[in-house]
């Protein structure tokens, strides 16, 4: 199934196109967020290689062979000062592209990819957050971005620099003397089979860790942020629970990187040392010397330059394997990332329907639905019908499909069978960012962001806010008198996490800000999922009556486990195991003296007298 997206290819061998391909859509990716990052990076590489090349190899080897041959002195001198005028020239380049212009532009490249990534993070349908798979992954794919942006850097400049010095050397060794070249090849072959089952072991290695590493970064932030320090001090036992679970976690990593040390250690000793050593030092020198000394092929200072170019070409495939093996564990990374962006949306727009702003008609036909880690319908074939302008309260025990209901009506998930229409028009063929819009909804789990009141109340930037109404959204939340005793009033910031001075409400008063949403916004449906369940007695009641009145004109449902809330509402509609059970004014249902009377005859005595 679809939620399976990290699965596709990431377990498959990475063929060597998919490690060429998926490296490349990651420059792509770079490329458009800046192009002269990217084209510098490479240029630079090639600079780099060129210029050993022009010194080590060409001038070294002539300055050898005028010395052996007794070339005139002016000549030498003359061809010394133009390769230091070019080599100069090479280092202009590089302070210029390197020290300036990379890092001028590679923020433009993190913030580019992240962007693209949060974007679609943001798009992506609500189901993807129920699968901690596809949750992991995310984490991880977000959280390697600026590694990944180095080291593709790395791995471009590396490729660029390999393919120089194998140009040039390549041709001088075809000048000098061709055979040289299969010493080279067989170094490289042997060192890219090491290079493969290395980087393998690597990534084994880092996924074996990653689920031991977040337990151990989940138990890591628990001590230190302020949301769990009332209760870290208050429950011991919880602190007892989460030191165990740390250190097993700790174990657990520990076990696995002893798992693949040993193995690690040996196949990169082979191919570092063995390979390299063994074929350069020992079999090249000896070949050269017989050319030199037998047949005479090769002087003296090209024996010198061929034995330095065998290192340097022995070094820059290794390199190239390694930057291989550096591509071939981006690839996997890679393609998280593209599995991820690829990730087809399910609940789309069919058409392009606009609501309009009167008070919707929302009407549920034989609707179903299961969510997709569990094939059992938690919504069984409810059929119901909201008027315009009626408040309806969803009440029932916990689990009894309240949220779910409410989820679908949103359009976050999509029924599985039957059909949510509202004003008479199938909700899956509305615009959806319109459809969805056009809903005011505050949720018991509602989140405060770190922005001013303003911003909070708006959902936007602060300079869109029409003053008049967000005080008025403030005050018919309840929280505007508290608004008035902070010194920058609806400017201030809540939280401290950017501001030293900002503020941190009480759970009540953010309740409260996150109801002044619903105030502000001119919608034509309500949605109310718990929103004052942090509120005192009083504030509840006084949060309901100023949403009653606020809302007068419109559909408004909401749910509440507290019937005292509920009980003001046009109708009253109970849930029980994914059934409408019961259903009427709050009146009715206590003479039916059913399901819902009982559970009001419990809360009742709490505080509110019948
Ligand atoms: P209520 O709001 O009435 O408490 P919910 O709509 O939250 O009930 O839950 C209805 C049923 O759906 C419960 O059995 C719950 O466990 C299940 N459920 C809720 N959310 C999810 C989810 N994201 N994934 C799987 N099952 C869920």
């Amino acid at each position: 199934m679809s939620l399976n997206l990290f699965k596709k290819k990431n377990d498959a061998k990475q063929s060597f196109f998919s490690v060429f391909d998926n490296n490349r859509f990651f420059i792509k990716m770079m490329f458009s967020a800046s192009p002269s990052y990217v084209i510098y990076t490479a240029l630079d590489g090639v600079r780099n290689e060129l210029s050993i090349f022009l010194e080590h190899t060409l001038l070294i080897g002539y300055v050898l062979e005028a010395a052996e041959f007794n070339y005139p002195f002016k000549r030498v001198g003359l061809i010394i000062l133009i390769a230091v005028l070019l080599i100069s020239l090479g280092m202009v380049f590089t302070v210029y592209a390197g020290n300036y212009v990379a890092e001028k532009e590679r923020p433009k490249v993190r913030e580019g990819i992240k962007l693209k990534l949060y974007e679609k993070a943001r798009s992506v349908d609500l189901e993807c957050y129920d699968n901690p798979e596809f949750y992991n992954e995310l984490v991880l794919s977000i959280s390697e971005v600026d590694n990944r942006i180095d080291r593709v850097s790395a791995f471009l400049r590396g490729v660029c620099e390999s393919i120089t010095v194998l140009v040039t050397t390549g041709i001088y060794f075809l000048t000098k003397d061709g055979r040289s070249i299969i010493f080279v090849l067989v170094s490289f072959i042997l060192m890219y089979i090491f290079s493969l089952i290395y980087n393998r072991l690597n990534y084994n290695a880092k996924i074996s860790k990653n689920p031991h590493e977040r337990e151990r970064d989940y138990v890591k932030r628990v001590f230190y942020l302020n949301d769990y320090a009332k209760e870290v001090r208050l429950n011991t036992e919880v602190s007892e629970v989460l030191l165990q679970k740390f250190e097993n976690a700790n174990d657990e990593v520990y076990r696995s990187e002893r798992r693949f040390a040993g193995k690690k250690f040996i196949v990169d000793f082979v191919r570092k040392h063995i390979f390299s050593n063994m074929l350069g030092d020992v079999f090249y020198i000896s070949y050269l010397i017989y050319l030199a000394t037998v047949p005479k092929t090769i002087a003296l200072s090209a024996l010198v330059i061929l034995f330095n170019s065998f290192n340097r070409a022995v070094y820059g495939l290794k390199d190239l394997t390694d930057c291989y093996s550096t591509a071939a564990e981006t690839g996997l990374y890679v393609q998280k990332i593209r599995n991820f962006l690829d990730y087809k949306l399910k609940v789309v727009s069919h058409g392009d329907a606009v609501p309009t702003a009167s008070a919707k008609k929302v009407e549920l036909k034989n609707v179903s639905f299961a969510y997709s880690s569990n094939p059992e319908n938690v919504i069984k074939d409810i059929s119901l019908t909201i008027n315009p302008g009626e408040k309806v309260a969803l009440v029932g025990y916990n689990g009894a499909g309240k949220t779910t209901l409410v989820k679908l009506l949103m359009r976050l998930y999509d029924v599985t069978e039957g059909a949510v229409l509202a004003d008479g028009i199938d909700i899956r063929d509305y615009n959806l960012n319109k459809y969805r819009d056009s809903i005011g909804a505050v949720f018991q789990d509602f989140e405060i962001f770190a922005a001013s009141i303003t911003e909070n109340v708006i959902m936007e930037q602060g300079d869109k806010a029409d003053k008049d109404r967000v005080d008025k959204a403030l005050k018919d939340s309840g929280l505007y008198d508290r608004v008035l005793t902070l010194k920058d009033k609806s400017d201030t910031q809540i939280t401290n996490e950017f501001f030293d001075d900002g503020v941190n409400l009480s759970g009540g008063e953010n309740q409260k800000l996150a109801a002044s949403r619903v105030f502000y916004k001119d919608n034509s449906l309500m949605i109310l999922d718990e929103p004052s369940s942090a509120l005192d007695p009083i504030s509840e009641y006084q949060l309901n009556q100023a949403m009653l009145k606020a809302t007068s004109d419109k559909t408004v449902i909401f749910i509440s486990h507290r019937l005292s809330t509920t009980r003001f509402a046009d109708r009253i509609i109970m849930l029980e195991n994914g059934k409408i059970v019961e259903s009427g004014s709050h009146d009715e249902l206590l003479k039916q003296n059913g399901k819902y009377a009982a559970m009001w005859k419990a809360q009742a005595g709490a505080y509110i007298k019948v």
